[in-house]
């Protein structure tokens, strides 16, 4: 089989990718080892949400709360979206100065956002527990099922002649110094002018130089519980556990889904690949939650699992071509923010690829700022 492009991996960034090329009339190949969007896509929150610790990451989180916005409009229900708003609470003064500067980022970059004394803050989540300073809502975030999300996105690549293969890719397949398609573990060879990497936290096994770990999340889901909390309540102090670089943390990240159950969030582990649930890090999540909605002990839960993020050293996302190997390209290494971030993803790389001018720079999130990248010696 020959195709322009081939991606591997559909998950939510490979799916974008996919609907984003085929859209554009590229002939794409996605293979899948297994189901659609059941990697970290199936494990994540589906939270929607402007993130700011740094200029690129509120470029491509912004812009892509925009095509998601434009994406899910026609049909909102398919993806069981809601625009619930993001409530970042701030415990004490000090993160009610945090959230106040928030605020003033975010809205000289065109974001609506509202900062809220204890008393807004009380009027709209009663169920936070007493003795908070307040919080930031933006108002724009929103939340998606991230699964669904990607296999519309897929239907839609399909609908323009995408082809799907159900196998797991062993390894590249290399022509003279490019990538040349991909070999399946059944020895099946696929053959593209273009190979995409979106393998989430597996895309090392494929390209062992990417510098690419996983991040281990526990989430856990309740009962229905309509109205216990209206947006995605976020602790100002979450910033902080996110993006440590080791270390087990927990932060304290809850969603009301549009079904009334409540999504809790979330953990972070470095150094294991396990998806087994670790009892002590679930209790440790969970106690943290019901710290900040401690009527959220008397709840029942249905289920636990956990997702592995894919966590790039600066974490950015890799978008674009490999600098050393020919014909490779990256989508990869999302970390926390994949879903938010896809449709951006998929823009970005579709724009580079066919030599377009991306609606934002795709500097920041090239591969060739990582020299393990750069200085790898090509096709091995
Ligand atoms: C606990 C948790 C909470 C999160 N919450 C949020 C959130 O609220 N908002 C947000 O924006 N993001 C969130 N994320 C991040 C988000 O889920 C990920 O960034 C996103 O799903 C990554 O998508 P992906 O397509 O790159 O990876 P994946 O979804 O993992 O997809 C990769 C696909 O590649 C396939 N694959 C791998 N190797 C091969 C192979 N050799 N051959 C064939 N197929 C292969 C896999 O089977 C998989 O389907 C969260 C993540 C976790 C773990």
């Amino acid at each position: 089989m020959n195709t322009d492009v081939l991606i591997i991996g559909a998950g939510i960034i490979g799916a974008a990718c996919a609907e984003a090329l085929a859209a554009r009339g590229v002939q794409v190949t996605i293979v899948e080892q297994d189901a659609i969007g059941s990697g970290a896509t199936a494990a994540g929150m589906g939270h929607l949400v402007v993130m700011d610790d740094n200029a690129a990451e509120l470029a491509l989180s912004s812009y892509s709360l925009a095509l998601w916005r434009e994406f899910v409009g026609a049909a909102p229900a398919r993806h069981e979206y809601s625009r619930c708003g993001t409530i970042w609470v701030a415990a004490d003064d000090e993160e009610m100065d945090a959230a106040r500067a928030k605020g003033d980022i975010l809205r000289a970059n065109g974001i609506d956002c509202t900062l809220l004394n204890a008393v807004a803050l009380y009027e709209r989540e009663p169920a936070l527990r007493p003795g908070l300073a307040g919080g930031l809502l933006v108002s724009g975030d929103g939340l998606v099922y991230p699964p669904k999300s990607a296999r519309l996105l897929l239907e839609r690549a399909m609908a323009n002649g995408t082809q799907l293969v159900m196998g797991k890719v062993a390894s590249l397949l290399h022509d003279g110094v490019t990538t040349a398609g991909v070999l399946l573990a059944d020895g099946r060879e696929l053959r593209a002018d273009t190979v995409v990497l979106a393998c989430g936290s597996r895309s090392a096994a494929l390209v062992p130089e990417l510098p690419v770990q996983p991040k281990k999340g526990h989430v856990a889901i309740t009962d229905r519980y309509p109205g216990f909390i209206r947006h995605q309540l976020v602790e100002l102090g979450y910033i902080k556990s996110a993006h440590a670089a080791s270390g087990d943390s927990v932060a304290f990240n809850l969603q009301p889904r549009p079904t009334g159950q409540i999504l809790i969030g979330s953990s972070r582990q470095f150094g294991t690949e396990d998806l087994a649930v670790e009892p002590a890090m679930m209790a440790r999540m969970l106690r943290h939650a019901a710290s900040f909605t401690p009527a959220l002990a008397g709840l029942n839960l249905l289920r636990c699992w956990t997702g592995m993020r894919a966590a790039s050293p600066d974490g950015l996302p890799l978008i674009g071509p490999h600098p050393a190997r020919p014909g490779l390209w990256l989508a990869t290494g999302h970390e926390g923010l994949g879903i938010t971030t896809s449709l951006a993803t998929a823009h970005l790389l579709a724009s580079q690829l066919l030599n377009d001018r991306p609606a934002i720079a795709a500097e920041p999130y090239l591969p060739a700022r990582f020299t393990a990248l750069a200085n790898h010696g090509g096709v091995q």
